[in-house]
């Protein structure tokens, strides 16, 4: 699947599963623009490098428009094109509904979602005046499901469904295509973030009984980014070994 010659631009691709789709689509031939809250993301590009494609990284929050403008600006400048975006940015606030205090759910929401349609809103119009582009957003398992804890992040989940296929309808006739991944549990920080308890008993939903791995994810959205999904759009990829 090569992806040569094309712009990928990634958010949230400092650590966990942005970095590894990062890497996958730099491996099928892309050059790599990506955003983190960190301030030590030179490490993801100088493995991007080390592939023979170029990277930049922007240390920019994906809910703060003026930041995000910016950032497109200047891609846009280096490279004039943007052909895939992958909105893989998130966090969890987990707490159950009755504790749940305002702020967790509010900055889920701005994180998850708005940073979503801040992101896009701005690639969206390069992806048209081209008259291409691939979007897909990394939705999750629990948008479908639910999950006791996380009402506020399974609803930017199952939110960014109706992102998808919205948008999907949208633009279809402008050459861009709209597709969302939907992770079952995946082994990176987030998860680990759960007790032993919590992760034992998630296993025993997994009928192929491990939890994913972010290349798992990533081989998904480099399908999607490549030209074999050419007629694939406003679909949900779900990547959970069969747990829904
Ligand atoms: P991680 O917590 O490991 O990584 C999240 C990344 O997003 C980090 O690099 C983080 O930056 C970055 N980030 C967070 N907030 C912002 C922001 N406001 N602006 C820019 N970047 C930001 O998570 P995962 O890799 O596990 O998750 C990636 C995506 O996959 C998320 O959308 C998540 O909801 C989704 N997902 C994950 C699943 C899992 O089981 N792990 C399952 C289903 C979906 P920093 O390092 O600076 O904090």
């Amino acid at each position: 699947m090569s992806l040569e010659g094309q712009l990928a631009l990634i958010t949230g691709a400092g650590r966990g599963i942005g970095k590894t789709i990062a890497l996958k689509l730099a491996r099928s031939g892309a050059d790599i623009a990506f955003t983190d809250l960190a301030p030590e993301i030179e490490g993801l590009s100088s493995e991007v490098e080390a592939l023979g494609r170029k990277c930049w990284a922007y240390q920019v929050d994906v809910t703060q428009a003026d930041l995000v403008e910016e950032m497109t600006r200047a891609i846009l400048a280096e490279t004039g094109r943007i052909d895939i975006l992958v909105n893989n940015a998130g966090i969890t606030q987990d707490n159950l509904m009755l504790r749940m205090r305002p702020e967790q759910w509010s900055k889920v929401i701005d994180v998850n979602l708005n940073g979503v349609f801040m992101v896009t809103r701005y690639v969206l119009k390069t992806m048209v005046r081209q008259r291409s582009g691939k979007i897909i957003s990394i939705s999750s398992v629990v948008g479908f499901s639910g999950n006791p804890g996380q009402v506020n992040y399974s609803s930017t989940k199952a939110a960014l469904i109706g992102f998808t296929k919205s948008l999907a309808r949208e633009v279809g006739q402008r050459g861009v295509t709209v597709n969302a991944v939907a992770p079952g549990f995946i082994d990176t920080a987030m998860t680990r973030a759960l007790s032993d308890s919590q992760q034992e008993a998630i296993l025993q939903q997994i009928p192929l009984n491990r939890m994913g791995n972010p290349e798992d994810i990533a081989h998904a959205v480099e399908f999607l980014a490549s030209e074999n999904a050419a007629y694939i759009t406003g679909t949900i990829l779900h990547v959970n070994g069969g747990m829904y």
